[in-house]
């Protein structure tokens, strides 16, 4: 792997497909434990976590169920993004076992905003998947129940996360390189 572009940046190599898809299989491995004989019902938040979502869903092995949503932020003049729900929920989520997923956490407001929407549903359980977690980022801390990778505070594209809409593509995943 060496750099590439996207847009009008450069990224460099990161996680490989290897290393992303051993994670992922472990991960699917210890929710296939925890959530033996209960059905779970996986909300995965478009667009960023469509690979995430269908390679972990893949892995699983009991009995589950998937249905998506879709988030966007508009982020306006001010600092203070809005998260609104694009394309709601159409399942009732009443006394489920719900295991959100979502491609990363970077500042938390996502998912935070997102998050009482469904306790208001009265689910089960709710647990948090996530691809990447960016720790130095989060200032809306939220329990992460199932992470991949902890990663530093630099922006990556590849394996559904874009850049502008591109590099969703990308088998691997890459970050930006610093001149
Ligand atoms: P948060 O609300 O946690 O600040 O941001 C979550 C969203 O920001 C993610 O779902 C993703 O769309 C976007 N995001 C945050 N960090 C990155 C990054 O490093 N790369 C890409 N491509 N998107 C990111
Ligand atoms: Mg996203």
């Amino acid at each position: 792997m060496s750099l590439i572009r996207v847009h009008d940046k450069y990224f460099e190599p990161y996680l490989s497909e290897a290393e992303i898809q051993e994670r992922i299989r472990q991960i699917a491995a210890r929710i296939d434990e925890d959530y033996a004989g209960k059905k779970p019902l996986f909300i995965a938040i478009l667009n960023g976590s469509f690979m995430f979502s269908a390679d972990l869903f893949k892995y699983l092995t009991i009995e589950a169920e998937i249905c998506f949503i879709k988030l966007a932020s508009y982020k306006g003049t001010k600092s203070t993004g809005q998260v609104v729900t694009a394309i709601g929920l159409d399942i009732d989520i009443t006394g489920r076992d719900v295991i959100i997923l979502e491609d990363i956490i970077d500042t938390g407001k996502t998912i935070s905003q997102f998050l009482p929407q469904l306790t208001n549903q009265q689910p089960r359980s709710l647990k948090i998947a996530i691809l990447l977690h960016k720790p130095e980022a989060t200032v809306f801390p939220v329990q992460i129940d199932y992470c991949c990778f902890s990663i530093p505070n630099k922006f990556v594209v590849g394996y559904g996360l874009d850049y502008d809409g591109l590099g969703r593509n990308i088998k691997e995943l890459y970050r930006l390189k610093e001149n």
